[in-house]
């Protein structure tokens, strides 16, 4: 399917969302030009819910109702045309799409939360204005239609999809399968709509979640960026909650809003999504969890493993039987030795202790458990019989994260369970971005590593270049130098190559740069370095050499090539090398006379007959 995608061919299919009769002809009589408040509401008159819904639309605290609004026209004239019939589309279409066949979408909360956005987006709105707030609100509860599209046009394809991947991969995911992404789908259909520029420009906008500038369609992306994680927080649990609510504190940030401006904010937003829900049918009690999207309705927490230690076994008995019970693995312990075996073999994640046992008591073992490097960071909870400040500080000071007094309420140990496990949870993601930061490094060291040896590397024959050439050289005669031992140059250049490039052309010119680099390294010994300077000229550099067994290197070499012919190539002349040595040793002469003197000797061999080897006549 990855081919362009076309809106109305898959319109023509019937398997979008679209907007029923009513919506359709209230639609259409706005377009025109001349359309009149009356006719409007005429048309909404027809569907009588729709008819009810637009008065307590109008007449909703949310957008600032003056006075009571008791007929059709008036919500009409007072709401604008434009809003009645975005609204007028977007009830159809939900009362449409409650329900649908895509089994990994969730319809309900994604209703719940477009709703929970729109009311959010319009309360924005109409503190800061940049839009209508009537107008907004539909924006909001349409922001993600292209998601709700693509369920219900390829609902078994796309169930796929979204158990595979999620944020960016989702996108990239459907861009694949269907050739467009939800949100560019969202942009086709509401433009298709008909709704204005300025809306579809602030929503695409907003879809890259940070948005510079400060123009209207600017501000009304960022508008639209803090509506949609309102909307997102609003249909979470309370763990999700956590961990969105930085990102939501930083964005609210933006708009003047401090924390605790953003909470009674949202608070109040919550309470009109509520009221808005009843009122469009739209359920409002759903929640999402982090852990398992889309099934959770009740907050519902994955569970713990915890360790329970006591001395006391009916109270070992009935503690495990009730946190069992509610969802978390349990395993018991009836004094601290055995715990601290048992936490090192199994790794609990939270340990419940009681303080006094025999012979390790509670705080003995929390100590203990603190000193240990794998056990440092378990969540550790004190069951006491006492509150005396000093006991609790002493507690305290020997590691307990929180304590639980006896006799135990369940509720109240439960509830304090829900609090170590957010914190739990956070600590594993931080651990978990602390290993993808490690793996980051490791990957960014291979990759300069690689970058490294790409700069030092010929891409054509895989010989190190010039610049590590020349590098190397300068370190040999350095090393040189000090042992005292002799370096030796070996200056190679391919003979009449220009020539292969004339009657055969450049890709048969590399091939033969290839075959006789080949050659060179295979002809060379180990701890000669083979390096291609560019064009058709190598340098060897052989350390420890002498003058006299480079000349053997060199013959070796030349006679090599003009041994191993390229086959199947029709040379004007057979592949061979000229090649001119030099030889120091010590400090005379410097690396860089080596590469003149070597470089000389091979203008003679060329010079001659070419195919042969010179040493340099200063040696
Ligand atoms: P001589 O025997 O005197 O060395 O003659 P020659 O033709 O080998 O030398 P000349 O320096 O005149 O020509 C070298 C040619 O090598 C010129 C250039 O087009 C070609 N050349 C340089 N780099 C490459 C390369 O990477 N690939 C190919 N195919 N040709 C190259
Ligand atoms: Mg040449
Ligand atoms: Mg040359």
């Amino acid at each position: 399917m990855n081919t362009e995608f076309n809106l109305n061919e898959l319109k023509a299919t019937e398997r979008l969302p679209s907007p029923s009769g009513t919506a359709l002809a209230i639609m259409q009589l706005v377009q025109q030009k001349d359309a009149t408040a009356q006719q409007v509401s005429q048309l909404v008159k027809v569907d009588p819910a729709l008819s009810g819904r637009i008065l307590r639309f109008a007449n909703s605290a949310a957008f600032g109702a003056r006075r009571p609004i008791a007929d059709v026209q008036s919500a009409v004239m007072m709401m604008g045309m434009q809003a009645v019939r975005n609204f007028a589309l977007s009830l159809s279409l939900i009362s449409d799409n409650g329900k649908g066949h895509c089994p990994a979408f969730n319809y309900e909360i994604y209703w719940s939360r477009s709703l929970a956005m729109s009311v959010a987006i319009a309360a924005i709105t109409a503190r800061e204005r940049t839009v209508v707030p009537e107008e907004s609100f539909t924006i909001g509860l349409l922001a993600d239609i292209g998601s709700l599209a693509l369920a219900t046009a390829w609902s078994e394809v796309y169930g796929e999809c979204l158990g595979k991947a999620e944020g960016k991969q989702l996108l990239a995911l459907e861009r694949e399968r269907f050739a467009i992404d939800h949100n560019a789908l969202t942009l086709m259909l509401l433009e298709d709509w008909g709704f204005p520029a300025i809306f579809l420009d602030a929503l695409r906008l907003s879809f890259e979640m940070k948005v510079a500038g400060i123009s209207r369609t600017d501000q009304f992306a960022r508008q639209l960026v803090l509506a949609r994680l309102i909307g997102e927080y609003c249909v979470s649990d309370d763990v999700q909650r956590t961990v969105l609510l930085p990102d939501l504190i930083a964005e609210a940030g933006l708009h003047e809003m401090d924390e605790q401006a953003l909470l009674a904010f949202v608070d109040n937003a919550i309470e009109v999504w509520h009221e808005w829900g009843k009122l469009i049918d739209v359920k409002t009690d759903v929640r999402q969890s982090l852990l398992k999207p889309d099934t959770a309705l009740e907050p519902a927490l994955p569970g713990l493993d915890i360790l329970l230690v006591d001395d006391d076994p009916m109270m070992l008995a009935r503690l495990s039987k009730q946190l069992v019970a509610s969802g978390n693995r349990v395993a018991v312990c009836r004094n601290g030795e055995s715990a601290l075996k048992h936490v090192i073999e199994c790794g609990p994640q939270l340990v419940i202790t009681d303080w006094r046992m025999k012979p390790m008591d509670g705080l003995a073992l929390c100590k203990a458990l603190r000193a240990s490097s794998f056990s440092k960071n378990i969540y550790l909870i004190m069951l006491t019989s006492t509150e005396d400040e000093d006991a609790l500080v002493e507690a305290f000071d020997a590691g307990i994260d929180d304590y639980v007094t006896k006799p135990i309420s369940l509720r109240v140990l439960l509830a304090r369970l829900r609090a170590a496990q957010r914190i739990i949870m956070l600590q594993n993601e931080l651990e978990k971005e602390s290993r993808d930061i490690q793996r980051y490094t490791a990957e960014l060291a291979a990759a300069n590593r690689r970058l490294k040896s790409m700069a030092n590397t010929d891409v054509l024959t895989g010989l190190p270049n010039r610049r590590y050439a020349l590098n190397r050289l300068e370190q040999e005669s350095a090393t040189a130098l000090r042992a005292n031992q002799a370096l030796s140059v070996l200056m190679v250049d391919l003979d009449h190559f220009k020539s292969v490039n004339d009657t055969l052309g450049h890709d048969v010119g590399d091939q033969v740069l290839v075959h006789a680099a080949g050659l060179m390294r295979a002809t060379a010994r180990t701890n000669d370095i083979v390096c291609r300077l560019g064009g058709e000229e190598f340098l060897v550099i052989a350390p420890n050499t002498d003058s006299a067994t480079a000349m053997l290197l060199a013959e070796r070499i030349r006679r090599s090539i003009e041994k191993a012919q390229p086959k199947g190539l029709a040379l004007r002349y057979p592949v061979t090398v000229s090649i001119g040595v030099a030889g120091a040793v010590g400090a005379k002469p410097s690396w860089k006379d080596l590469i003149k003197w070597a470089d000389d000797a091979l203008y003679l061999v060329k010079q001659g007959k070419r195919n042969g080897v010179r040493l340099a006549s200063q040696n």
